[in-house]
């Protein structure tokens, strides 16, 4: 049985620098296979002080959806902790371009040996770790390059509706995820704002139609909104199983079957 368990799910800079929820990344088996994404500011210590502790040693990649502190500050150490402090050369990172290169990158020249295989996303390619086969969607976000993600594995098509403006073609990427996890980072809608407010996540579930949608990576609007109450009513509304990720919460693959 597969699994999705938030971390974190702090999301934007004043939740983030205050820790009013945690912000480290997601953790994710599928088919046998462990992922992490967006590992943030606590990863390492949340994921070791998981019951059970979860294990970096046994991560097969580390999937970075875009550069921003809130998602690949603890990448660094994610990626000496999956090689097993760097003594062994393990696993793969999955990351935009400009992480790897250009002025500012996140992930640091020195741990890069530690990993058996870097790739970097692009628009229509498709990328396999270990039996499944992810495909990164682009975002529109901001100044960096921002990457959504479809993972197909053997419990069912499952999508991560990473930081993103909202755009209308934004949810036929997503078509037939069976989970969908959206980053709502906004109660309200606000124009031109780089992330999506509830009322668009509510728009892209409603065209996916999934077996089950999580909210996560919550802002300060969200989090005064009562995400779990916000959630609920839109379950009620939009007639689909919607629910509020909360800071440990495990979702198993048995509630998107
Ligand atoms: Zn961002």
């Amino acid at each position: 049985m597969g699994y999705v368990k938030f971390l974190g799910t702090a999301g934007a800079r004043f939740v983030v620098a205050r820790q009013l929820r945690s912000s480290a990344g997601t953790w994710i088996e599928l088919g046998g296979t462990q992922l992490l994404l967006d590992p943030g500011p606590g990863t390492l210590l949340r994921a070791r002080k998981s019951r059970p502790a979860l294990d970096p040693t046994k991560l097969s990649a580390i999937l970075l959806s875009h550069k921003h502190l809130d998602h690949s500050t603890d990448v660094n150490i994610m990626i000496e902790a999956m090689a097993d402090g760097g003594f062994k050369r393990r696993g793969t990172l999955l990351a935009p371009g400009d992480a790897l290169e250009g002025d500012d990158p996140v992930v640091l020249r020195y741990v890069r040996p530690f990993l058996e295989r870097i790739e970097t996303w692009h628009a229509g390619a498709e990328h396999e770790v270990a039996g499944l086969a992810i495909r990164p969607v682009p975002h529109t976000h901001g100044s960096v390059e921002t990457y959504g993600l479809v993972l197909d594995s053997p419990e069912g098509r499952v999508g991560f509706v990473t930081d993103a403006k909202f755009t209308p073609e934004l949810a036929v990427s997503y078509a037939g995820c069976r989970l969908l996890v959206l980053n709502v980072v906004m109660r309200d809608w606000k124009p031109d704002v780089d992330h999506l407010s509830l009322p668009e996540a509510a728009e892209i579930i409603r065209t996916v139609q999934p077996k089950l949608a999580v909210l996560t990576h919550f802002g300060a609007t969200m989090l005064r909104g009562n995400p779990r109450g916000l959630a609920a009513e839109l379950a009620k509304t939009l007639g689909i199983p919607v629910i509020a990720a909360a800071d440990g919460l495990t979702v198993g693959s048995a509630e998107w079957a």
